[in-house]
Parts: structure tokens; C-alpha cells; sequence
């Protein structure tokens, strides 16, 4: 299946639009094959939009929308929540006061160039590598939501998201073992910058020529040095990242200045 009409875009930049569908695709399908939230489910899910309604440095009206849902999630009593109560107040209640999340999946930096490839899961990836950079960058914003003072709160909630919800099951279990291995020797907010690059780039190693890879964004070790020059080295002979160049990089590339609204409508 061709993909539809392909929109130019510039590697060096995150497009907003790319985040915004992620979410939209978050919330209004990969969460609708979960009838009720409950238990570990739910406080999963009430961790996301915690973090996200914190942290994503998103247009007013998503990020407004986002501190609805969670002011709504936090003031409910219940241990269950039916999808339908969240889908409701996504599409409906949100709507009529002008919050909102587009309609429409659209894929910029994330674009496949078939439609199977790319999209969501790029969206992801990306929406957690700007949410780690801007929990370093504002250490204060998550005060008073019960993960505060935790330097793993992104990206604990990212792991449970992905485990609980993410619909590659392979890819949970993955990052599973990834997490297991080393997450707990991060211990300051840049090192989970760095933690979570490390492993995309794992994750990238291993689907190099695989199905997953589209010919037209080759699965490579980034930044490539076209991004980032200083970010590569040579030591005997060998190449050698230069991490603190590249927690630089990281920094600038998911930071909020470097988000594009290009085609958000
Ligand atoms: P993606 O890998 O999705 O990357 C998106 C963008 O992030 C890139 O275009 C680039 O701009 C930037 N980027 C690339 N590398 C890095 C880095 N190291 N640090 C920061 N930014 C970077 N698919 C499988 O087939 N098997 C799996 O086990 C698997 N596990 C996954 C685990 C997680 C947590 C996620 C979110 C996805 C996983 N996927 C897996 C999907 C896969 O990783 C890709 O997302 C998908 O193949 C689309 O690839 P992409 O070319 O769009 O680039």
C-alpha cells in the first residue's frame, strides 16, 4: 500500500504533529482493546497521563486537555474505570470546551514510506525521549504527583506503559529484559537521557535489515554524524561516542525550541 502524500520534512527536527498523533493513537485506539482499567492497570495509565500532562511541552489545548484527564483520573474514587468513561471525556467533554487532540493520524518525521511502517511506535519513541529531556530540564514539574524525587519516573512509566499496554507484545517483552539488565543503575535525570538513547540504539542495532526497517529511514546508530559530528570519536582505531556531546545533542534535539508545529492543524 502506497503511503499517502509525503510530506517533506527535515531529520534534524521533532515534529509536534508526530507526538500529537502518537497520543491520539494512545488514547483512542491502542487503550480501546481494554475494556476496564483496573489495579496495576490503571495506576499504570493514571502514571502516563501524570507524566505527560507534566512534562509534554505540547500546544495548550492538548496539554489542557491532558490536566483534564488527569485531574478527572486523581478525583475518581474508583479502582475501575471503563475505556468508554475515558473515551468519552477524550472526545466529547473536552471538545466543547476547546481542548483538544486532532482527529487525524498524520505522520511527518514518523512518515513510513509504506503504510505500515514508522508511525506509532516512532511516535512513542519519540514522545519519551522529549519527556526525559524535559524532566531534566524542569526537575520541579512533577512536585506534589507522588513521583517527584525520582530520577526513573519517565522512564519507569514508560516501561509499565509498554509492558501493560504498547500492542507489540515482543517489543514489551524487549524492553523488559533492557530495563531488568541496567535501570537501576540510573541514578540522576541526565543518565536517563542517556540510559533510554543507549537503548534505542540497542533496539536499532537489532532491526537493522529486518522487516521492520523502511528502506527510506535505514535503522541506524544515532545521531549519525551528519547530526552530530562531535558526538562521534576514535579511539585506536575504534569509534567511540562522545556522551557528553551527545547528552548535549539530546538536550537541543528533544528539547521544546526544536519541537516543529509544521502540518499540526
Ligand atoms: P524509531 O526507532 O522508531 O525512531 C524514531 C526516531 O527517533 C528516529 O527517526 C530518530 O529521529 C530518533 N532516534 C533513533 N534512534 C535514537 C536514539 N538512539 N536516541 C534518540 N533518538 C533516536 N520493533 C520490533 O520489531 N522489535 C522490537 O523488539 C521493538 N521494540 C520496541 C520497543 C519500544 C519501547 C518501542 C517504542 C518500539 C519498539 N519497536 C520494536 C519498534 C521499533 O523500535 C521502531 O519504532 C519502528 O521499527 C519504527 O522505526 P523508525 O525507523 O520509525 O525509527
Amino acid at each position: 500500500k502506497p503511503a499517502e502524500i509525503w510530506k517533506d520534512f527535515d531529520k534534524s527536527k521533532v515534529y509536534m504533529v508526530d507526538m500529537e498523533s502518537g497520543l491520539h493513537y494512545l488514547l483512542r485506539v491502542e487503550l480501546a482493546s481494554h475494556q476496564t482499567l483496573t489495579g496495576d492497570e490503571l495506576k499504570t495509565f493514571k502514571d502516563f497521563v501524570t507524566v505527560v500532562a507534566k512534562l509534554f511541552p505540547g500546544r495548550q489545548s492538548v496539554v489542557k486537555l491532558l490536566e483534564t484527564l488527569l485531574e478527572w483520573l486523581v478525583s475518581l474514587p474508583l479502582e475501575k474505570i471503563p475505556y468508554d468513561a475515558i473515551l468519552d471525556l477524550v472526545n466529547n467533554k473536552m471538545r466543547i470546551a476547546g481542548m483538544f487532540l486532532s482527529e487525524q493520524l498524520q505522520w511527518v518525521g514518523c512518515q513510513g514510506s509504506q503504510s505500515e511502517l514508522r508511525g506509532y511506535p516512532c511516535s512513542l519513541w519519540t514522545l519519551f525521549h522529549t519527556l526525559t529531556v524535559q524532566a531534566a530540564l524542569r526537575p520541579d514539574a512533577l512536585a506534589n504527583t507522588g513521583l517527584e524525587e525520582d530520577p526513573l519516573a519517565v522512564l519507569q512509566t514508560m516501561r509499565r506503559y509498554i509492558r501493560t499496554f504498547f500492542g507489540c507484545r515482543e517489543c514489551g517483552e524487549h524492553f523488559e529484559e533492557m530495563a531488568k539488565e541496567s535501570l537501576q543503575q540510573v541514578k540522576t535525570l541526565d543518565e536517563a537521557i542517556l540510559w533510554l538513547w543507549r537503548k534505542h540504539n540497542q533496539v536499532n542495532n537489532r532491526l537493522a535489515g529486518t522487516l521492520s526497517e523502511d528502506p527510506h529511514s535505514p535503522k541506524s546508530q544515532w545521531p549519525t554524524p551528519d547530526l552530530c559530528p562531535a558526538c562521534h570519536e576514535e579511539q585506536k582505531g575504534l569509534h567511540v561516542w562522545n556522551e557528553e556531546r551527545v547528552l548535549d545533542f539530546l538536550k537541543q534535539h528533544y528539547g521544546a525550541s526544536n519541537i516543529s508545529p509544521q502540518y499540526a492543524m
